[in-house]
């Protein structure tokens, strides 16, 4: 299989943490339900694929979204690695069900703009943010990590434009409430990198440093790489991604949402950082899911390295 060559460039960190979200993020936006054994062999997959952080699913109420009402089942199945990697948590009954599942890490999920609080949570963003608060709270004092998701950061469906004092504020939050790490996440894909770094630099002036941020682009517009590599060159160590592109983008009425592992992968190693995956096992995982989903996946690396895989690849 074809790989990248290696060329480093000045000020870019030598490792980056690829923090995995297309067994939660990726399918809860399919439409299609995949069974729980399905689910348990792709997060074993990812995992034995070098992927350190991997988001395995939520504890939404099942009738919120469908693709994830096996959570608890998910888990059982997962064993041991329910305990090593992080899952979604929306409220107070969410974290009880996470912690009578083993689970020692949790995301909460926060929104930038008040009209996509009001959308997804039903609530207004300081409602939704004193719920988290509590819920943050709780898992903090039973030992788990929490990482906070910020929604919209870089514009909005129905808001359009997003002022970076208001994300700021957001993020000022959460980590007041115990985030280790927050998520900046342009769900509809349209940053560009001049709003990155300014998003970046307003952090850095509130005294939140690139070392607890992580980035989540998608790639609706292309600019998702472009914009990974603004935020490394600003210090940011630890960029979200999904397998194969899985997920779409709902809001943009998309096939291409969340930025491609693959894709980043690819970038990552052409630029000599490390992320401990191996780029061939990924590609087989992700051509064997695009299998299971019944359509192909809309990452360009793994449509490009699909015809040097040697061996059988999709099964389904
Ligand atoms: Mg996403």
């Amino acid at each position: 299989m074809r790989t990248p060559q290696v060329a480093t460039l000045e000020g870019l960190p030598n490792r980056v943490t690829v923090y995995e979200v297309g067994a939660r993020d990726g399918l809860q936006n399919e439409s299609t339900v995949l069974d729980v054994a399905v689910k348990i062999e792709f997060i074993e997959r990812l995992v034995a694929s070098g992927l350190r952080a991997v988001e395995l699913t939520s504890f939404v109420p099942p009738s919120w979204i469908p693709q994830l009402a096996d959570a608890e089942a998910l888990l059982k199945g997962l064993g041991e690695l329910a305990g090593r990697h992080p899952v979604l948590v929306p409220n107070q009954r969410g974290l009880d069900r996470a912690l009578e599942a083993g689970v020692r890490e949790i995301a909460i999920f926060a929104s930038a703009t008040e009209s996509f609080a009001q959308r997804n949570l039903n609530r207004s963003r300081a409602e939704s943010l004193a719920i988290f608060a509590d819920v943050a709270q709780r898992a903090v004092a039973s030992g788990m990590a929490v990482r906070g998701y910020v929604s919209m950061c870089f514009g909005d469906p129905w808001e359009g434009d997003v002022a970076l004092g208001s994300v700021a504020d957001v993020v000022e939050a959460l980590v007041a409430m115990g985030c280790g790490e927050v998520s900046l996440g342009d769900t509809i894909g349209v940053a560009t990198p001049g709003q990155v770094v300014a998003l970046l630099d307003e952090l850095a002036r509130r005294g939140i440093g690139p070392e607890r941020l992580a980035v989540h682009f998608h790639d609706t517009y292309g600019q998702a790489l472009a914009n990974t590599l603004c935020a490394l060159q600003q210090g940011v160590t630890t960029v979200d991604a999904s397998a194969g592109g899985l997920g779409g983008c709902p809001y943009a009425g998309s096939a291409t949402g969340n930025l491609a592992t693959e894709d980043l992968v690819w970038h990552l190693q052409g630029l000599g950082i490390e992320t401990g995956v191996d780029l061939e096992a990924l590609c087989r995982t992700s051509l064997w899911m695009a299998g299971q989903l019944g359509r192909p996946s809309p990452s360009r690396t793994v449509s490009a390295l699909a015809a040097s895989l040697e061996g059988p690849v999709a099964e389904a």
